[in-house]
């Protein structure tokens, strides 16, 4: 399998955009089985970059795009590629979707050029953008197949890793065999620094960390001949990490965080009872998406107005006055109150700030207090989030389940 990577975007050819998606996709494409045998880069011109698509598909098997899938005039990868390839630009319903709720949950209107990113070749399919607002295309013309992506490194690694890293691993001959390491509770720049040596020396398995919501995953893959080589260089990995990664690493065999606090809730012999201001539910939601989960969880309350954490979990009236419902004392007599209202175990309490409206300099909009008493004992947390009001419930319920973890871990 050939491949080629195209950027387009002026702001490349005329050096004020270090064209760091090259380096990284030509990396991620070798680990794949690909040999990268060409780097184009070109303007936003429509007549250089169909001249550069021909070129591209007469000599190589896989075609990598980036940049130029914005709103604007100017962006045109899209409309280019279908144009070489003689399709027609299609609505993608789904696609606007997605682009719609993404405007949506940051309270914004959505401009009419936005519509346009919604688009694709009549031949492509979508690929998911959970960074942004411009999806990526994959199409399969011929026997070559084109690979569209945004340019901003935020998005595009992210959808590599989710959406076309499954694409090109069967494409390769060899056999590819891959591990996911999900951690919680360390940033991308510390993990960096902890496993940097052993990436940097690393090409053959790949080790390729990535961000997700509130934290960052790695992904490890192998090129080999044989499965069993694949296996052995994987657990070899495995081995080579775990000794940095051990106190961030919840799960290597894609089980999700909920499903291995539920494991630990279980196997400690513990029960949980949940009571939620500002994430309304959410994270007793999650939590109940686990099969067999009936177990040990016992109760859930969405607890949003003083009076009902005051009647359901026995908050007193005197310290919500004089601490506010927003604050580690509540958020504790809330993992408290529910906790023995439950006959549970552990106890989780959750008040903030969700926004956009109710923030003050003392207690700003992102400003999130958790509750937890596990066995009587009772610890508060504060955590200050950004973002808008999903976002804000969604890294609490994120952290809450990452504190849980390490609670449980202790
Ligand atoms: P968007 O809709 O977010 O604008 P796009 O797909 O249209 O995405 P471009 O407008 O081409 O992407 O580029 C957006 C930004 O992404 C650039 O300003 C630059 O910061 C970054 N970027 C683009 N191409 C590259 C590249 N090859 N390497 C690193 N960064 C890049």
């Amino acid at each position: 399998m050939i491949g080629e990577i195209i950027c387009v975007g002026n702001e490349i050819l005329i050096g004020d955009t270090l064209n760091t998606n090259t380096r990284y996709l030509s990396k991620s494409m070798t680990t794949l089985g690909i040999e990268v045998a060409y780097q184009v880069v070109v303007g936003d011109h429509e007549e250089r970059l169909l001249e550069a698509i021909e070129t591209a598909r007469r000599r190589s098997d896989v075609i990598v795009f980036t940049g130029g899938l914005g709103p604007t005039y100017d962006d045109m990868t899209k409309e280019t590629v279908a144009k070489a390839l003689e399709m027609t630009m299609v609505l993608d319903e789904e696609a606007l979707d997605d682009i719609r709720r993404f405007f949506e949950l940051r309270k914004r209107t959505m401009a009419d050029a936005n519509r346009k990113q919604a688009y694709r070749p009549s031949g492509g399919r979508i690929l998911k953008n959970e960074n942004g607002t411009a999806p990526g295309i994959y199409i399969k013309n011929e026997e070559t197949h084109y690979i569209l992506l945004p340019g901003p490194p935020r998005e595009l690694m992210p959808m590599f890793e989710n959406e076309v890293t499954p694409i090109l691993e069967v494409l390769s001959s060899d056999v590819i065999t891959s591990r996911i390491f999900q951690l919680s509770g360390i940033g991308e720049s510390d993990l960096a620094e902890i496993i940097g040596h052993i990436m940097d020396v690393s090409d053959n398995p790949r080790i390729a960390p990535y961000a997700k919501l509130g934290s960052v995953n790695i992904r490890v893959t192998a090129i080999t001949k044989t499965k069993e080589e694949g296996k052995k260089q994987i657990e070899d990995t495995t081995a080579l990490l775990m000794p940095y990664l051990e106190p961030y690493c919840y799960s290597y065999d894609n089980k999700s965080l909920e499903e291995v606090v539920v494991q630990m809730i279980i196997e400690k012999n513990h029960s949980i009872a949940i009571a939620e201001s500002c994430t309304g539910g959410l994270l007793s939601s999650r939590i109940i998406n686990v099969p067999g989960v009936s177990r040990i969880y016992k109760n859930g309350f969405v607890t949003y107005s003083n009076g009902s954490k005051e009647t359901w979990l026995n908050v007193p009236h005197a310290l919500i006055l004089k601490e506010g419902a927003v604050s580690e004392a509540v958020a504790i007599a809330m993992a408290e109150g529910v906790a023995k209202v439950s006959d549970a175990s552990i106890g989780v309490g959750i008040s903030g700030i969700a926004g956009p409206d109710g923030g003050t300099p003392e207690k700003p909009v992102g400003m999130v207090c958790m509750g937890f008493t596990i066995n009587g004992k009772s610890i508060g947390t504060t955590f200050h989030f950004n973002g808008n009001r999903k976002k804000i419930r969604d890294y609490s319920v994120w952290y809450a389940l990452t504190t849980l973890y390490s609670l449980l871990r202790a």
